[in-house]
């Protein structure tokens, strides 16, 4: 069955439900765990769950009803959610004011209001005072959830006025076997221990790193065109890179420069924040040159297989793309 919920998050979600169904849910609730397991995924499960009018045999918000339409379109009048500002990544008591006073208005429909305090261990010591006193004395039919990856971060008078859970890390077995639906190509061993076994991080990691890699291949090749740059350095460099990657982000090379070959301002580019670049190259080498390449890698991409020397392989393709522009 589809959920909306990660599968390592469902043995707990029907704790909360069971809580929740049994209206025993604690007014102050307190969700800790590593970063990048899901816990705003979590949260905002239980929210949706507390408004809506016709959960599903799993106890999941039916995203039909008009409760769920009020909350997808952020317009449901008595849940708050806040978070830290992007510029100093702090939460102000000025918000945590303004979150008291919105739950302290009588609540609009039939259901308990809901305030959710993201990344609570950012809120500076005035914040953190003022919501003490709403912990203490919580205005009816309300629920707090305060999410953080670091709650001994939090003031322990905070702390021990919630009702902490911890959610749970999946097993690496189950963690690896979600990473590899989302990315099957990718060997995910060592960048889920580098996120502390924490599959999204994970995932997060990968997009990181492939928007690294991309610049370096690209910036490199187009050092090569230029005649800059040494073959056997730059294959040292791209070392760790996937050879199948290396070959598809040097085409992508390619066929840009051949867009600015057929127009001045061509209006999409593979690689945009290299326009300039790609630019000043493009005069160097021929339409006749670049189809060349461009069948050579192609080619080339076609034949590679994990058995082949993987170093001689990059540097003889470093090696065509150096030379390119005196192919014609
Ligand atoms: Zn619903």
């Amino acid at each position: 069955m589809q959920t909306p919920l990660y599968s390592w998050q469902i043995t707990q979600w029907q704790q909360f439900l069971q809580r929740m169904q049994s209206d025993t849910l604690a007014h102050a609730i307190l969700l800790t765990g590593v970063s990048g397991i899901g816990k705003l995924h979590f949260a905002q499960a239980l929210v949706a769950a507390n408004f809506c009018l016709q959960l599903d045999s799993a106890g999941f918000a039916c995203k039909q009803c008009k409760n769920c339409h009020l909350l997808a379109a952020d317009t449901y009048p008595d849940f708050i959610s806040i978070k830290p500002s992007e510029e100093n990544n702090k939460t102000t008591v000025d918000e945590i004011r303004g979150l008291i006073s919105k739950l302290a208005l009588t609540r609009h429909f039939d259901r308990k209001k809901i305030a959710l305090i993201q990344h609570a261990d950012r809120m500076n010591t005035n914040a953190a005072n003022a919501l003490l006193k709403t912990l203490e004395e919580p205005p009816p039919e309300t629920i707090l959830i305060l999410l953080t990856d670091k709650p001994q971060a939090l003031p322990a008078t905070i702390r021990s006025r919630c009702q902490q859970t911890s959610l749970n890390l999946p097993d690496e077995a189950e963690a690896l076997s979600w990473l590899q639906i989302q990315n099957p190509t990718t060997r995910w061993e060592s960048l889920l221990k580098l996120a502390q076994g924490a599959p999204l991080a994970a995932l997060d990691l990968l997009q990181s790193d492939l928007v690294e890699q991309r610049h370096l291949v690209v910036s490199s090749s187009l050092k090569l065109f230029e005649g800059q740059a040494s073959v056997a350095l730059l294959s040292a460099e791209l070392e760790s890179i996937p050879v199948p990657q290396i070959m598809a982000w040097l085409q992508s090379v390619i066929a840009d420069l051949m867009r600015i070959k057929a127009m001045d301002n061509p209006p999409s580019l593979e690689n945009p924040d290299f326009y300039r670049h790609l630019l000043a190259i493009a005069p160097r080498m021929t339409v006749a040159s670049l189809q060349q390449l461009w069948e050579f890698l192609l080619q080339r991409s076609r034949i590679f297989d994990a058995s082949l020397n993987r170093r001689l392989f990059v540097e003889d393709v470093l090696i065509q793309c150096r030379n390119g522009h005196k192919l014609a």
